[in-house]
């Protein structure tokens, strides 16, 4: 342990800096999107099986709707845009600019080169939970997505329905790649109904039993056309430390599109407009 310099407490009292503020960043047209989601309506849905994954487009403009129809259970999205798996959803600039779980409001931006709005949160039925006693929240953007390599890390164990292979194959079904050319698109996701945290002694990762309860959902509306893969956690709320006793439930997705006319002059929005010349 290297020695204490005598003014560590005057390093320490620095003060935090903010290094997105919330005012900088675009803000979305919340009742614009509201009043959109008033009339629309279904014109898809499925369900996410337990410990599985299932691929599904959303329009540019459309309501993307995940919930919990029969029980707690935590969702690993991951979203590109439809036409270009290289644009896919950026959960560390996501946690950078919003925080380390999301809500209403907040949107999930693309990868560099294009860093964009890819979808906008524009309602959550646990948007009550807020930051608990143990500094936790829901909707993270802090965990990557279970994957099988950890665990034979980990356990020396193979295990093949964790989110990162549920979603593998789910790609690899969706768009007909073979699993090791769509496992590279496989991203870190944004762990819907998942709560977490960091402990405050040690700083380290941890995550408790979901909050969510059947019917609890989160809206998304799509900035871009999307094609979108959701794994039904092997660890189902997340309150427990094995995937072979985790209690899983489904996880429903639907579609919705609003009335024709409803998003009058909204547009898409562009990638963000750094010239791309890196100094050269
Ligand atoms: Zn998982």
């Amino acid at each position: 342990m290297p020695e204490t310099p005598p003014d560590a407490a005057a390093r320490r009292a620095a003060p935090p800096v903010i290094c997105y503020p919330p005012d900088t960043l675009p803000a979305p047209d919340l009742a614009l999107y509201a009043r959109a989601r008033d009339g629309a309506a279904k014109t898809a849905e499925l369900l996410v099986p337990p410990r599985a994954a299932r691929c599904f487009r959303v329009a540019a403009g459309q309501v993307l709707r995940i919930s919990c129809p029969d029980g707690s259970q935590v969702g690993d999205l991951n979203l590109w845009a439809a036409d270009d798996l290289s644009e896919r959803f950026y959960s560390g600039k996501t946690r950078a600019l919003h925080g380390t779980h999301l809500g209403v409001g907040d949107r999930l931006w693309s990868c560099l080169p294009f860093l964009r709005p890819m979808a906008t949160i524009i309602a959550d039925s646990l948007g009550w939970y807020g930051v608990d006693a143990d500094g936790a929240g829901v909707h993270d953007v802090i965990g990557t997505r279970c994957d099988p390599y950890t665990n034979a890390l980990l356990t020396g164990g193979q295990y093949h329905h964790h989110c990162h292979s549920n979603l593998v194959r789910a790609l690899a079904a969706e768009t007909g790649l073979t699993p090791d050319a769509a496992e590279p698109h496989v991203h870190d996701v944004l762990n819907l109904f998942m709560c977490t945290g960091f402990t405050r002694d040690s700083q380290r990762y941890f995550t408790k039993a979901s909050p969510a309860r059947a019917g609890d959902h989160v809206e998304v509306f799509a900035e871009i056309d999307l094609l979108g893969a959701l794994s039904a956690c092997p660890w189902g709320d997340c309150g427990t430390n094995s995937p072979m006793t985790a209690t899983c439930h489904p996880l429903l997705v639907e579609i919705l599109a609003p009335a024709p006319g409803a998003l009058a002059g909204w547009r898409p929005p562009e990638p963000a407009p750094y010239d791309r010349s890196h100094g050269l």
